[in-house]
């Protein structure tokens, strides 16, 4: 879970956040539009991209064979400044997360246009995870892990030190099993926006989660719950499912997101578009979210969880009752996938009935702004802000951001389309979120680098993903199932080299329900022609590029993970985190994960992310060649190399993009 936006003061109460609503949307708008005029011509931005990895603390005691989450972040992100301060070479940036036991790491500065820099990307993880490491105290077994969803969250005493919950409507959460000081404490916005999202739903928070049913699993899974006291949980919690009752059980949970700078706005909007088709894809293979607050679930990633735990919308807007006091009926939370595609071009497969706020609509055309991109703005702003600072009231649209920022960074969207910020040399850019964290360092950089070498195929080669976006949705169910990567069937085009503007064909025929292992790795359709696959092409690509020799020898390792995962060849995180508590001789198949399964899990996790314990069927006996900096060698070509790169892409580009209207003689910025 990320934020995009940290602006620290003051934060205004419900009463007062309230009455400020349609104040924030008003200029959040003004100012979206200020910035378009300004920025929409701007062009010639050289790919940058960068990593955003979030690290879990945590805290292992042999003693009591416990593993718990350590509420430290304020303490380490002290140390990681200090740290910064006393040394030069600082290759990367921290900043907090959403729960007290998290942090949030970058590359300080993003990644350049050149190959060179994929080799780069693990190194500079394996240097944030070891001062992590040497900040924290091993000998009191504090670590930090990249661990999707910690297993025992919401259980008692799980937290490090362990506080009790708070049932009450006076406190943040309300919860009956995570207590408040869970939720970061160095800065005010998340504890706000969690208590904001429980008041504007008018109800508690309710993730029901379904249980994986064991041998021994009680059936019906029904769970008496000890400080129900007012009976809401017990009338809430669906049978069979795992019932969670507040927003740190989606917010806790880790991922590994991807920003990436395009060329102009039309690159920004057709990159948009085309990864959206790939968000379930990319969410399945990345799958490491198998357990809920103590118990074995049936879904494998956090997605699900998330979009339950920041549901604001009121009764009115979830279409239990009559509108009256809300404007909407509001089909999704605001964390949830993306509703339309972005270009003009795109529209056709708009198939999705998509809500929008008709007033900032109209003002958006009034301004000149294309119906597409008025359409994804006007449907971000349907929400209400759930947390404004006193001091950021009143501002200056033709200068801030801060409103727009308010709206557009808490509407947690399979992918975000982020304009330049003020007054910054930062282009127009494209977020992918949908991917949960990896325990390694190596299995992450391996998912960031495939998705770079995805971005440049569909650049270089035209390819073209899109398909109905409804499909999408369904895609993203699918891809949240237990197992998706070897049972699941997903609606992808047949042929992603052939445009679907170019297509006379119904859209129907476009695309066919296919298994990852065809869309990744290529293979034959029922009665159709083979589909390409996502690596091939990408080797395809590779071959057309010079890249050095440990680059490409660690892009080919990366690309055997991604392809043997998608084969069923190599276990994703959930499978591998599955069968190892299956396996323990705690295990009661019961469904339950006991504090010494946990401590025995996490401890193994550690032993993996440092590279002393190798996961059978997780992960290959290989290493990637990566190195903290490029090749001096190469240092030198860089800047001519960049150039080299930007020219060829530029050509493939107007060759394939007319429409793009690239300027090849735009200085990079
Ligand atoms: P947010 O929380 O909104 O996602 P962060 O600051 O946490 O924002 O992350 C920004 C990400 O964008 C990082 O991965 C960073 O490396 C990357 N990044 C920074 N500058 C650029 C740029 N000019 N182009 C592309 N990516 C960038
Ligand atoms: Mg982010
Ligand atoms: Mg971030």
């Amino acid at each position: 879970m990320v934020m995009g936006l940290l602006s620290e003061g003051t934060p205004l109460t419900w009463e007062e956040t309230k009455k400020y609503a349609d104040h924030v949307r008003y200029h959040g708008v003004q100012q979206f539009i200020n910035l378009h005029k300004r920025l929409k011509d701007r062009k010639g931005d050289v790919l940058k991209w960068g990593d955003e990895v979030e690290y879990v603390l945590i805290r292992l005691d042999p003693t009591t064979q416990t593993a718990k989450v350590n509420l430290k972040s304020l303490e380490i992100l002290e140390l990681l400044k200090e740290y910064k301060n006393k040394n030069e070479f600082h290759p990367y940036a921290w900043s907090p997360e959403y729960a007290d036991f998290m942090v949030e790491g970058t590359p300080a500065t993003p990644y350049g246009g050149t190959l060179a820099h994929v080799n780069t990307v693990e190194a500079n993880m394996q240097l944030r995870r070891q001062v992590l490491r040497s900040l924290m105290d091993e000998q009191m077994g504090e670590i930090p892990l990249t661990l999707t969803s910690y297993p025992r969250l919401g259980c008692a005493n799980s937290s490090h030190p362990s506080y009790e919950p708070n049932p009450s409507e006076t406190s943040v959460l309300n919860s009956i099993f995570i207590p408040d000081e869970i939720i970061c404490s160095s800065h005010p916005r998340f504890r706000t926006f969690t208590r904001n999202i429980r008041k504007r739903r008018g109800e508690k928070i309710c993730i029901n989660v379904p249980i994986y049913k064991d041998l021994n699993t009680p059936s019906p899974f029904i769970e008496k719950f000890s400080n129900d006291f007012d009976g809401e949980s017990a009338r809430v919690a669906a049978v069979d499912h795992i019932y969670m009752d507040a927003t740190p059980f989606g917010l806790c949970n880790s991922c590994l997101q991807m920003t990436f700078q395009c060329y102009s706005i039309e690159e920004a909007r057709l990159l948009y578009d085309q990864l959206i088709p790939l968000c379930p894809i990319m969410m399945a293979l990345s799958a490491a979210c198998p357990f809920f607050r103590g118990f074995v679930s049936d879904i494998d990633c956090r997605w699900y969880a998330s979009v339950a735990s920041a549901d604001d919308r009121t009764a009115e807007e979830r279409g239990l009752k009559e509108l009256n006091e809300s404007k909407h009926r509001i089909y999704k939370s605001r964390f949830d996938s993306v509703d339309s595609y972005l270009s003009e071009s795109s529209e056709r497969y708009n198939d999705i009935d998509l809500v929008i706020d008709k007033d900032v609509y109209k003002r958006l055309i009034d301004a000149g702004i294309d119906q597409s991109l008025a359409r994804h703005i006007s449907h971000l702003f349907i929400r209400d802000s759930v947390s404004i600072f006193s001091e950021h009231i009143h501002q200056d649209d033709s200068r801030d951001s801060d409103h727009f920022e308010n709206i557009q960074s808490t509407n947690w969207q399979t992918i975000r389309f982020k304009p330049p910020p003020v007054n910054s040399t930062i282009g127009w850019r494209v977020e992918f979120r949908p991917m949960d964290v990896q325990l390694t360092d190596f299995e992450n950089a391996a998912y960031v680098v495939f998705l770079l070498l995805i971005t440049r195929i569909i650049l270089s080669f035209k390819l073209d993903f899109l398909m109905p976006i409804s499909k999408v949705d369904a895609n993203l169910i699918e891809g949240n199932k237990r197992d998706a990567v070897l049972n699941g069937k997903f609606y992808f085009r047949k042929d992603v080299r052939t445009c679907s503007k170019d297509c006379k064909s119904k859209s129907a025929d476009e695309y066919a329900l296919m298994d990852i292992n065809t869309i990744i790795n290529g293979g034959p359709l029922d009665g159709e022609a083979d589909v390409p696959g996502i690596i091939p092409l990408i080797n395809q690509y590779l071959q057309s590029v010079s890249i050095d020799v440990d680059t490409r020898y660690t892009i080919l390792a990366y690309l055997n993970l991604i392809s043997d995962r998608a084969a069923g060849k190599l276990k994703t995180t959930a499978r591998w985190m599955r069968d190892y508590v299956r396996q323990h001789p705690d295990y009661k198949h019961d469904s339950v994960i006991t504090d010494k399964i946990n401590y025995d899990l996490l401890t193994l996790c550690n032993e993996i992310s440092k590279g002393v314990h190798h996961p059978e069927g997780l992960l290959h006996k290989v290493s990637s060649r990566t190195k903290v900096d490029l090749p001096s060698s190469l240092k030198k070509q860089v800047d001519q190399e960049n150039a080299t790169i930007l020219k060829h892409e530029m050509a493939m580009r107007s060759k394939f993009w007319p429409e793009l209207n690239n300027d090849n003689n735009v200085e990079a910025n």
